[in-house]
């Protein structure tokens, strides 16, 4: 059997197509494939690379990690410095109501983790999400998902969740004394980036405040810079009660998190104890690459370049097959006419040395979220060839 074949016969598979690439090797802003043929990344392990892949710093804290110890105990009973050192950090990047940290091993895990605590909290039995949102695909993420396709086939799923459009004024009137939450992401990314309104958005706090509801934002996609800021809710002039933090988050290594206050956190130390636990979340490996990968946005100042590369990639993405460029930060869909065109293109790209993906509820749209250590030259090229392949397209389908 050839690679492909053992891929198909041992892994499950969850996708019709997938891409199927044999990746042998991944430095900085490439990937390389056993052919030793190189790809630029345009979407960093989606939202995930931000400090590009394998950066020598994040290796070193892997290493001097793991010669000191891998995993030792459950979590929260031993005292183990990388994940202090990472929550402080992190902590010290919050406002003063974020200040207590619960890792996880995964994004849904923190979702799961933050539904848990907004019902422990409140004891309030529903939940308020939005339409078109992803927050992982674990029973209690999948509830909260904002699509009845991926959700219907699985059900039963958590009783007293009610969905509503983003942006919508019926969103904030379904607020009441019996919810517990409303979960939401801070920029849309699997609908294809949408942004909250900010009025909007300060309407929705400001009715969470008053009925004592909680407000948990995922900054899954949108956290560790990729918006141009550090967290994606700083745009938008409000503070949430929690925040879901993954992909970047273990700078390549496995981790979620939930960031909400000591006084919320505290509620899982008693009735019942051990409120929640995990194996595995906080692993000293995954804390010590987290913490690296934080002290590289900041010493490389790769938060304040992410403007000046999304204003390049608008500059450039000018064609007449493109319908949109939407964007908050290295956070970008391109909108073209529909998926076979997408699909038509990515594969072209790949062919031509450049990795992109669409998205989950915007099929129609290519997804740009390379590391945030993409150059200019390597957006030029990014773009050009992106450009060529919409030409080849589209020539034959306009
Ligand atoms: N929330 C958002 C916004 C995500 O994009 C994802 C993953 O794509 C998740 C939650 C779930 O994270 P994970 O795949 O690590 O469980």
């Amino acid at each position: 059997m050839n690679t492909r074949q053992l891929f198909q016969q041992y892994l499950a598979q969850t996708s019709a197509q997938p891409v199927g690439l044999h990746i042998t090797a991944a430095k900085g802003n490439y990937l390389f494939d056993a052919q030793g043929k190189k790809y630029i990344d345009l979407i960093g392990g989606i939202s995930v690379c931000n400090v590009g892949h394998c950066h020598p710093k994040v290796l070193k804290a892997i290493q001097d990690q793991a010669e000191q110890y891998l995993h030792v105990m459950v979590y929260g009973e031993l005292i183990q410095t990388p994940p202090i050192a990472y929550a402080q950090k992190i902590v010290a990047h919050l406002p003063q109501n974020l200040n207590c940290v619960y890792f996880t091993n995964s994004g849904s895990e923190a979702c799961e983790a933050a539904i848990k605590l907004s019902h422990r909290i409140t004891a309030r039995p529903n939940i308020i999400a939005a339409n078109n949102s992803y927050h992982g695909h674990s029973m209690g993420a999948l509830s909260v998902m904002g699509s009845e396709y991926w959700r219907n086939a699985f059900r039963p799923l958590l009783p007293g969740v009610g969905h509503y459009d983003y942006n919508s004024q019926a969103m904030i009137d379904a607020i009441n004394e019996d919810t517990a939450c409303v979960i939401i992401e801070s920029v849309q990314s699997e609908a294809g980036i949408i942004a909250p309104d900010k009025t909007w958005l300060k309407a929705l706090r400001d009715k969470c405040s008053e009925n004592c509801t909680l407000l948990i934002m995922d900054e899954i996609q949108t956290g560790f810079g990729r918006t141009g800021k550090m967290w994606g809710f700083e745009h938008f002039g409000i503070i949430p009660d929690m925040i879901l933090l993954g992909k970047a988050l273990g700078g390549g290594m496995p981790m979620g998190a939930v960031v909400t206050s000591h006084a919320m956190m505290n509620t899982l130390t008693h009735n019942p104890v051990l409120g929640h636990l995990t194996t595995f979340g906080g692993h000293p490996v995954c804390s010590a690459a987290g913490l690296a990968a934080m002290e590289i946005l900041e010493e490389e100042k790769l938060i304040t370049q992410v403007a000046d590369k999304e204003q390049l990639f608008h500059q450039l993405l000018i064609h007449p097959a493109i319908q949109a460029v939407r964007s908050v930060g290295l956070l970008m869909a391109v909108e073209l006419k529909d998926n076979q065109i997408v699909l038509k293109v990515l594969e072209k790209s790949l062919n031509n040395g450049l990795f992109s993906d669409w998205f989950l509820f915007a099929d129609n749209c290519l997804r740009i979220a390379p590391p945030l250590t993409i150059t200019q030259n390597e957006i030029r090229e990014a773009c050009a060839i992106l450009l060529a392949c919409l030409d080849e397209t589209t020539n034959n389908s306009l």
